[in-house]
């Protein structure tokens, strides 16, 4: 538990809005250690000293992976940085669940994703476990709702409006449902890139969260392994949304990674 209050205080010492890169790494670190941590022990998986420090570790190194996702994205390398933070939230969702933290490698496609076994899971029940997220379906809903096109790039799900969206007399390039991106079709290459961050962001809040339901086990090639209900992604928006816009976490880690500046007042 020291562990665990440390990096609750790193994390809160942050001066946030004037967060550089290398403070925006750190609590990337912090937090997902602290938070795999967390789940390791809701999920009931640390027994001993060794459990616990297993979880920090994977989670240390799951944050940094998110970072690296966050920035090649930031850096218009969305596709690599897509590809980053499914590998990262792997590592999370495997550690919590108590299994080996490269017995499987997840890839998130829309709703769904798709966790294909690797040699070090000693189980080896199916080839590929599938993971549905309630959050993200609901997500997806209201992406279409927006959208004037639908669009699978990058690997990812995006969609697209023809015009920008002008809120109070402010003008937003881009808005993100969960994992679906979304600008308008004149924005600049920065608002694809800021937009990518925050999907990568939704990534990682999904990853840390328990899963609501988990099916018995079954040997099969494909099985319906979890169901997500994305219930921390949304609480993060809601808990943004109260806040004013430069104070956001979300905004000022992506406006600091894909153009190096605070966020707009
Ligand atoms: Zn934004």
């Amino acid at each position: 538990m020291r562990v665990a209050a440390f990096l609750l205080v790193l994390f809160l010492a942050a001066p946030l809005p004037a967060a550089d890169r290398q403070r925006i790494a750190t609590i990337n670190v912090a937090a997902t250690s602290l938070f795999t941590y967390l789940g390791c022990v809701v999920q009931k998986k640390v027994r001993s000293g060794r459990d616990a420090a297993k979880c920090f570790g994977a989670g240390a190194i799951a944050g940094a992976g998110f970072y690296q996702a966050k920035r090649s994205a930031a850096r218009g390398d969305i596709t690599r940085g897509w590809l980053i933070a499914n590998a990262a939230a792997s590592l999370v969702e495997n550690t919590t669940a108590g299994e080996h933290p490269l017995g499987r490698i997840g890839y998130t496609f829309g709703p769904f994703r798709f966790r294909v076994v690797t040699p070090l899971d000693r189980q080896r029940e199916s080839f590929v476990d599938i993971d549905v997220s309630v959050a993200e379906t609901g997500f997806l809903v209201r992406a279409i709702g927006d959208a004037d096109d639908v669009d699978v790039r990058d690997g990812m799900v995006w969609y697209e409006t023809n015009g920008p969206d002008i809120v109070d007399g402010i003008v937003f390039h881009g808005y993100t449902w969960g994992i679906y991106p979304g600008t308008w079709s004149g924005a600049r290459e920065h608002t694809w890139n800021h937009e990518a961050v925050h999907a990568v962001q939704a990534l990682q809040l999904d990853s840390v969260e328990p899963p609501l339901l988990t099916f018995p086990r079954s040997m099969r090639f494909f099985r319906l392994r979890h169901i997500r209900a994305g219930a921390v992604n949304v609480t993060d928006n809601v808990f943004h949304a109260q806040r004013p816009y430069p104070e956001r976490w979300v905004e000022i880690e992506a406006y600091r990674l894909t153009q190096d500046r605070e966020p707009p007042r």
